[in-house]
């Protein structure tokens, strides 16, 4: 099963990858969450990354596809994954469907919809865990010990791209680029569009539902 998860910045993207990969037996990736584990190993394609991430634009579609591809590729996905920001571009779309072709394509594409106003007030409230980068929100879904990961223990953060002013430009950046995806994935009819202002666990339930249906 290959699942892609769309929706702009802060819909739900993150909080819901692990649960609907492990239900479907398959290993979930994050572009950023790989941009960010190169910023941290300090790589050359980390320092790239962070110069783009920093002000809230795209990491060039060359890099982020050869990032992903290789993920895709390795023998331990072949039986299929969710990718969490992956496509965000016309260009990433067409190399995926390139590299799925022989496969027999993308199985489905979920996008996740939420309004601006309710966007912005999950993403300047997140807080990710430095180790398993599980998301959390200091209101709507807070750890059971402040600053610290129910998981793992790890210490939360605040992303230096969810403070107020990048946030915008961001939901700006999503509107610009990745809104035409989402469209030549509906006309491809594989989309389902899921409503992300319920809670945590409804919105997963209707994610299963839209996978399985
Ligand atoms: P994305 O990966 O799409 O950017 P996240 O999964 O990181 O989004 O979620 C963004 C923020 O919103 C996080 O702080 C998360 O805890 C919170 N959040 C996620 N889903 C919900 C929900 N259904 N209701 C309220 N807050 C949510
Ligand atoms: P979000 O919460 O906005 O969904 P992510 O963690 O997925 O955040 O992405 C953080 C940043 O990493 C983006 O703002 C962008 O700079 C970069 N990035 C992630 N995925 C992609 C992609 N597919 N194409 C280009 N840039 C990406
Ligand atoms: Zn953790």
């Amino acid at each position: 099963m290959r699942v892609i998860l769309m929706g702009p910045p802060g819909s739900g993207k993150g909080t819901q990858a692990t649960s609907i990969a492990s239900n479907l037996g398959v290993d979930a990736v994050s572009s950023g969450d790989l941009f960010r584990d190169n910023q941290r190993r300090d790589t050359e394609l980390g320092r790239l990354a962070r110069s783009y991430m920093e002000r809230g634009a795209y990491v060039p579609d060359e890099v982020t596809i050869k990032m992903v591809m290789d993920w895709i590729s390795n023998p331990a996905h072949s039986a299929g994954f969710v990718l969490d920001g992956f496509p965000r571009t016309h260009a990433q779309a067409e190399a995926l469907d390139a590299e799925m072709k022989a496969l027999g394509g993308v199985d489905r594409v979920i996008f996740i919809k939420v309004s601006e106003d309710e966007l912005i007030r999950r993403l300047t409230g997140r807080q990710i865990c430095r180790d398993c980068q599980t998301p959390y929100h200091i209101h709507f879904s807070p750890s059971k010990t402040e600053g610290k990961c129910d998981n793992c223990g790890g210490e939360l953060y605040q992303r230096d791209d969810d403070k107020a002013d990048v946030v915008t430009t961001r939901i700006q950046v999503y509107n610009q680029e990745t809104e035409p995806v989402v469209d030549y994935y509906r006309q491809a009819g594989i989309l389902r569009e899921v409503d992300g202002e319920q809670d945590v666990g409804d919105v997963g339930k209707a994610m299963n539902a839209a996978i399985g249906g």
